[in-house]
């Protein structure tokens, strides 16, 4: 695939691309180069002021030094999407134009393509948060950047910070990651609405076929795939594998919607045992007696109880995958047992490219004010550098994370009136602090910085 050429964007001059081969394999080089999406809001830089992505990618970049000492290191690639990418390549379009562009045109406003063709080529990408576009048309960019992709995996980790405020007495127990499907289920947009001509002539065949539905209803279709379904499997397992972690964990409903989540299931079990056999026991295996010493646990729950169990036993689960909806509600609900939104990172992960971003949006209120949590970015680039492999930087950034939590509720324990270096969000927690005992985006990235060169 010959290099793109860009209307904008100049060309990378340092660095390599990465690739996968025919096998499916990334090859990695140690200088690759990853599109980087700053984002709009928070994650944007306002004149000198550094909005949370630059703030992130501060803490990667030092990370990856301390690490490998030079042998390694990412060229990040700055191309455009959102508001920002609006006010570069069409400043000329006003908001009250935008309802009467076809879609096509709208996603160049918002997407344009010289970000595309990077993405493409490059494959790897690190996105802050980006204004949700408006008009009808074209309607967000995170699910354009899947389905263009195939970014079929949403990859969210989850964990508990020491010195941050969590609802869950238990949330210190918590630390897993969730593989939610992203391209199918009733959550993939096929939908009839109530009254429509598409909705009636559903409902005659549903009554052709014995179901009796209110013949008002809206309809939505839920599709689930042994393909989709084992693609996704694999990709946890594998992850599980890799990082040495004791189970995964297949959430469904499949009790009650047992042709699609429940076949989600046995699809799930199907693919362990044909392609991982040697390395995997499961749960029932274990109960009729075999000896699963050093072997990952494929286990699964319903969706119910699952809710029930990572606020109860949270430490019994390291990595779940589940179908689209159920992966929804449970990634978020897992985030707020362990406190706050600006430490929730994510991934959405293919065969042949990944974008790895925070899961907030743009907090436009603190647009220029270094003052919002670089935290969520961070770790979504400390994914990334999972990714890449390079699990000895990926352990500084979140070492160093920790360090800086546990010494700021260290001081604030201490009293009033010492100098915190977490951001608003996190001081607000303390007695005698509150937001405006917090300190600068940047100050914060700095001190994670110090730790982490220090441990
Ligand atoms: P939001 O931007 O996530 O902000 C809601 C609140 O969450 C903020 O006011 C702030 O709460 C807290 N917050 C979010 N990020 C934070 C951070 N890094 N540090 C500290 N606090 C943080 O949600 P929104 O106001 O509903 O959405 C604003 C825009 O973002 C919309 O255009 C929306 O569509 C878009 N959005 C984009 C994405 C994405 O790109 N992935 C995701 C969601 C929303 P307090 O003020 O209470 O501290």
């Amino acid at each position: 695939m010959a290099a793109p050429t860009f209307e904008k964007l100049s060309p990378v001059k340092h660095g390599t691309r990465v690739t996968v081969d025919a096998n499916g394999r990334w090859n990695i080089p140690d200088d690759p180069i990853v599109c980087l999406i700053r984002g709009d809001g928070i994650g944007r830089d306002v004149g000198t002021t550094p909005g949370i992505t630059t703030c992130a990618i501060r803490v990667l970049n030092a990370a990856v030094e301390r690490a490998y000492k030079g042998k390694r290191r990412i060229h990040w690639f700055d191309i455009h999407a959102g508001d920002v990418a609006r006010e570069l390549y069409y400043p000329e379009v006003r908001d009250e134009q935008v309802n009467s562009l076809r879609e096509e045109e709208q996603r160049q406003l918002y997407l344009p393509d010289d970000s595309l063709k990077a993405f493409e080529y490059y494959r790897l990408g690190l996105k802050g948060p980006l204004t949700t576009p408006i008009g009808g048309g074209f309607r967000s960019i995170n699910v354009f950047l899947r389905m263009r992709f195939d970014l079929y995996a949403c990859v969210r980790p989850v964990r508990y910070f020491k010195g941050v405020d969590a609802p869950n007495k238990r949330a210190d127990k918590v630390n897993m990651v969730i593989f939610r499907e992203n391209t199918e289920d009733v959550y993939c947009g096929i939908e009839f609405k109530s009254g429509s001509e598409n909705a009636k002539r559903l409902h005659s065949f549903l009554k052709e076929l014995g179901y009796n539905i209110a013949p008002s209803s809206g309809i939505g279709i839920k599709p689930i795939s042994p393909e989709g379904t084992k693609r996704l499997v694999r990709m946890a397992i594998r992850y599980a594998l890799d990082k040495k972690l004791p189970s995964v964990t297949l959430m469904h409903k499949g009790n009650i919607m047992k042709f699609t989540e429940g076949s989600f299931k046995d699809w799930g079990y199907e693919l362990a045992k044909q392609e991982f056999r040697d390395q995997i026991v499961t749960e029932d295996e274990l109960t009729k007696g075999a000896d699963g010493k050093g072997k990952l646990l494929i286990k699964d729950r319903i969706a119910d109880s699952m809710f029930q169990q990572i606020q109860l036993r949270p430490d019994e689960y390291s990595v779940v995958a589940t179908p689209n909806l159920n992966g929804d509600y449970l990634s978020d609900a897992a985030a707020a047992l362990t406190g706050g939104i600006g430490l929730a990172a994510g991934a959405n992960i293919g065969d042949q490219a990944a974008m790895f971003e925070a899961t907030h949006g743009t907090a436009p209120k603190y647009l220029g004010k270094n003052m919002a949590n670089p935290g969520a970015v961070l770790l979504s680039g400390a994914l990334l550098l999972e990714h890449l492999g390079w699990d000895e930087a990926a352990q500084r950034v979140n070492q160093g994370l920790e360090a800086t939590f546990a010494e700021s509720e260290e001081i604030a324990h201490r009293g009033p009136g010492g100098t915190l270096h977490v951001t608003y969000d996190i001081a607000r927690q303390f007695a005698g602090y509150g937001a405006e005992g917090g300190s600068t985006s940047s100050d914060f990235a700095d001190r994670i910085i110090f730790h982490l060169n220090r441990l």
